[in-house]
């Protein structure tokens, strides 16, 4: 399955990878539902993450104070490093395969890694976002420390003025319209999407898969020139790679399924596809 998928994604035109908290898991970052999941231990955790955005949208002064001073679920996120599932990923891309990573995982390491195209679907914990006009920072441009001790908090957005909250979406926020349009774009151009330890439970996201295999290719618009010029562009390969079986496994919409870990696989698949190419 290895070499089959080297060889795909060889031929492949507009490869993308999807990537979820399983991903990072061999990065000592927890996943939420895998069996050392946050949420399988601690189902107390679950409820408080979903009143979050209720919580932020009704007094962000004290969302940030609890931010600020309580424990982080996920631990020492900023301290985490990439593991060689990432360091494949940014391989893959850098030879020119795959076109972008859109990921659920908001600890950065995708970058960290290497990989330059990525959309951030759930956000950054290491940018705050406007909650009005969207524009992004580096949560290091905030003293964040300083705005809680003067007693300054919500910090505002340099740009607009308006409340600045995390990037991270949090449960039942819209995802950002850039995101989303971006995400469409590359899933409606993908002829190969890679789905890498994710449980494919939470929606939006769990769309994307979805849209790719449904996306009728001869009713789009197709560009005079380039790949997609012409009609009769080829339908999409769906390949999982994860811990587990998905639904996307069990309902057959992805063509098949490595099951393993993304540190171990993704490093062979790169080493596999570069002996293939010599
Ligand atoms: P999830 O926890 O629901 O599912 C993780 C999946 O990955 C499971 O199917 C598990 O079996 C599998 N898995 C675990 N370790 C793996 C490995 N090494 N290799 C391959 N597969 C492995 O994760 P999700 O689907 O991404 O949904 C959780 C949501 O929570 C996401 O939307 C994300 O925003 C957020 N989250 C992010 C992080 C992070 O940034 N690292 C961590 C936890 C949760
Ligand atoms: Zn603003």
């Amino acid at each position: 399955m290895i070499e089959r998928t080297a060889r795909e994604l060889i031929r492949s035109r507009y490869a993308v990878a999807l990537t979820g908290a399983g991903f990072s898991t061999e990065s000592g970052i927890p996943d939420f539902r895998g069996p050392s999941g946050i949420w399988s231990k601690n189902p107390e955790a679950e409820r408080m993450a979903y009143i979050s955005y209720e919580h932020f949208l009704e007094n962000p002064k004290s969302w940030w104070e609890e931010r600020l001073t309580g424990p982080s679920l996920l631990g020492d996120l900023e301290r985490a490093m990439p593991n060689p599932g990432h360091y494949a990923l940014a391989d893959l891309e850098k030879i020119g395969i795959l076109k972008s990573v859109i990921t659920q995982n908001i600890d950065g390491l995708h970058e960290k890694g290497g990989t330059e195209n990525i959309v951030e679907y759930h956000g950054s914990i290491l940018k705050l976002r406007c909650a009005v006009c969207s524009a992004r920072f580096h949560r290091d441009e905030f003293d964040l420390a300083k705005l809680m001790r003067d007693n300054l908090l919500p910090p505002h957005c340099p740009e607009c003025g308006s409340i600045m909250k995390t990037d991270v979406v949090l449960f039942g926020e819209p995802i950002p319209s850039d995101v989303v349009r971006k995400s469409l774009e590359k899933v409606q151009k993908c002829d190969l999407m890679l789905i890498c330890g994710t449980s494919a439970v939470v929606y939006p996201f769990a769309n994307l898969p979805r849209m790719a295999r449904q996306r009728k290719l001869e009713s789009f618009a197709m560009p005079e020139t380039g790949p997609y010029s012409g009609k009769g562009s080829p339908d999409v390969i769906i390949i999982e790679i994860n811990a587990d079986p998905t639904p996307l496994t069990k309902e057959g919409l992805s063509d098949y399924l490595i099951q393993g870990k993304t540190g171990e696989i993704l490093p062979k698949i790169l080493e596999e596809v570069k002996k293939l190419k010599k």
